[in-house]
């Protein structure tokens, strides 16, 4: 029988709950313990897939094609566990089936109310999870306590450790102290507040875990227990990561909060194996020596969250290179202002996943500067679109190449809707979303990338490469090396002639963890290396670009 963890954030958002959540999974993977993790949202989107990412960040994917919150990102990077359509809900997704079930008649004679029948349908969300055959539920509640709309998911929680044994469930609470610089103090007040809130609601939570800027004493530490009513032991130091989010399991175990889980869940006591996760730190602590600067040219380029998984897969691909991957983020509109300027010194250009006309001109432009100055690119999804439109336009002198999505009636397609998407009209779940198969041709860089003939990524687009165009982009040196076998989609663009110069129809971050970066990744940044190397301008004294920022390996979520 599963045993369950609750995780719940108070004071402020954007705490780090799902790294945190993340971590947690680690720590009991590396028990040797089977896990399911799953993020309950509160917002009424059925899923985060119709939401723009100013208001969202990134949209994250399973296999299965759920669209879904971007912590399960974390999730999938820290654990192994295999995540899909149950590992998240919404307050959408949940009134959508309650409501569906009235109309069939499920509540007859009944009033549905928030109390039972949202609360239930919350709780078996959960129960769902462990029909996985799990030792562990992991659940994280977003949003923060004392939000309105986080009331049902709290009293389902609290319901569900009533109804399945308080030995059974944990419930661990992560609050932010504050450092006040005028006083030189770290604050425990809105602590003390966020857990009277979650008491409040019946929660008394099992394990306190607090971020903080500057570590701080026993004393606070002894202050936070007695006023949480939480034992010492069970108080726990998340001060902010001095390299790296992946340090972040190591820093838990030290103080013993698998120890704790383990004792408190009565789960079974197997030695800690968190040796891969040491060696990642020690190569991010000391090995890293080299240091090279890619190019992120998007739409919502401002917005880290926008492009998470993209910036987290090339991290992954550098540590595996041994060098610090610095992101220069350009925006694409910039670049169409300012021309391809902003781009000089830059040792790859990535151009990332989109959606609408905003930028696309200057991300064209982007591509064709990689192209023609040998420098190493890499589309992804839009970004592959991209770069066929750029290469139909001056490499094929196709006048008027353009996608059907930015230009409806342009004169050469070579982008356009896929049959299937021909009838659609609801934009909620209806891309062509989740893993599919595709066919890498032999004796091509994609092959020589993933060593495979058949792979498997996951997808999340409306648009393909216009099949009727394709033998013109061949015969001026476009190479389709992967081909999905099904529907003859193309999945994979490389130009031959290049050093290094590869798209991908689906989304490869997705796949990409620390501990087994993505081959794509690690072949783009591996020839970003190179490029550095032989390129005439020392590494350093590239131009500098307001645009610059350290890589992602700082907290700051
Ligand atoms: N807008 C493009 C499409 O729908 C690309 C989507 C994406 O980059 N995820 O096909």
């Amino acid at each position: 029988m599963a045993k369950y963890i609750f995780i719940t954030g108070g004071v402020v958002s954007s705490l780090g709950k799902g790294l945190t959540s993340g971590a947690v999974g680690c720590l009991l993977e590396a028990r040797g313990l089977r896990i399911g993790i799953q993020k309950l949202d509160p917002y009424i989107n059925v899923d985060p897939g119709t939401m723009s990412p100013y208001e969202h960040g990134e949209v994250y994917v399973t296999d299965d094609g759920t669209e879904t919150d971007l912590d399960l990102g974390h999730y999938e990077r820290f654990t192994n566990t295999p995540l899909n359509r149950l590992s998240n809900s919404t307050t959408g997704s949940i009134y959508d089936s309650v409501i569906r079930r009235e109309r069939a008649g499920g509540y007859l004679g009944k009033t549905v109310q928030v109390v039972p029948h949202i609360t239930n349908e919350i709780k078996d969300c959960i129960l769902r999870m462990a029909e996985q055959d799990l030792d562990v539920v992991i659940t994280e509640i977003g949003g923060t306590v004392g939000d309105i709309e986080s009331l049902p998911f709290l009293e389902a929680i609290r319901q569900f450790g009533h109804e399945q044994g308080r030995d059974r469930v944990m419930y661990m609470h992560l609050t932010l102290l504050p450092y006040l610089r005028a006083t030189g103090e770290v604050k425990t007040k809105p602590t003390q507040h966020s857990v009277g809130k979650l008491r409040e609601i019946g929660i008394q939570p099992d394990v306190l875990i607090y971020r903080t800027e500057k570590s701080v004493d026993a004393e606070v530490r002894s202050k936070i227990s007695l006023f949480c009513n939480v034992p010492d032991d069970a108080v726990f130091e998340e001060k902010d990561v001095d390299h790296s989010i992946y340090e972040l399991p190591i820093i838990l175990a030290k103080q013993g909060l698998d120890e704790l889980i383990l004792k408190r869940l009565q789960l079974p006591r197997s030695e800690s194996d968190l040796s891969e996760w040491e060696r990642l730190v020690d190569i991010i602590v000391n090995q890293l020596d080299g240091e090279i600067e890619i190019a992120v040219v998007g739409k919502y380029i401002e917005l880290h969250d926008a492009y998470k998984s993209v910036y987290e897969a090339l991290t992954h691909a550098g540590i595996e290179n041994r060098a610090r991957v610095k992101f220069r983020k350009v925006e694409a509109e910039e670049l169409e202002d300012e021309g391809v300027e902003v781009l000089e010194g830059v040792h790859g250009i990535l151009v990332p996943g989109g959606f609408g006309k905003r930028g696309i001109e200057g991300m064209i432009l982007a591509a064709r500067y990689a192209r023609e100055n040998k420098i190493p690119f890499f589309g992804i999804c839009l970004g592959l679109q991209i770069a066929v439109i750029e290469f139909a336009r001056n490499a094929c002198h196709m006048k008027g190449a353009n996608s059907t999505e930015f230009d409806a009636k342009c004169a050469v397609p070579v982008i356009d809707l896929m049959d299937e998407q021909l009838d659609v009209t609801d934009k909620g779940g209806t891309m062509r979303l989740g893993a599919y198969a595709c066919r890498v041709k032999p004796k091509s860089l994609a092959f020589e990338l993933y060593g495979e003939e058949t792979i498997s990524e996951r997808h999340r687009h409306r648009w393909e490469v216009n099949n009727k165009y394709l033998e013109k982009l061949e015969a001026h040196g476009l190479k389709p090396s992967g081909i999905n076998p099904d529907k003859n989609l193309v999945e994979i663009i490389e130009i031959p002639e290049h050093p290094f110069y590869i798209s991908c129809q689906f989304h490869p971050e997705f796949k990409s963890k620390p501990i087994k970066p993505h081959p794509v990744f690690g072949g783009f940044v591996a020839a970003a290396i190179e490029h550095q190397k032989n390129s005439a301008r020392p590494s350093g004294t590239a131009r500098p670009s307001k645009h610059v920022e350290k890589g992602a390996e700082e907290r700051g979520e």
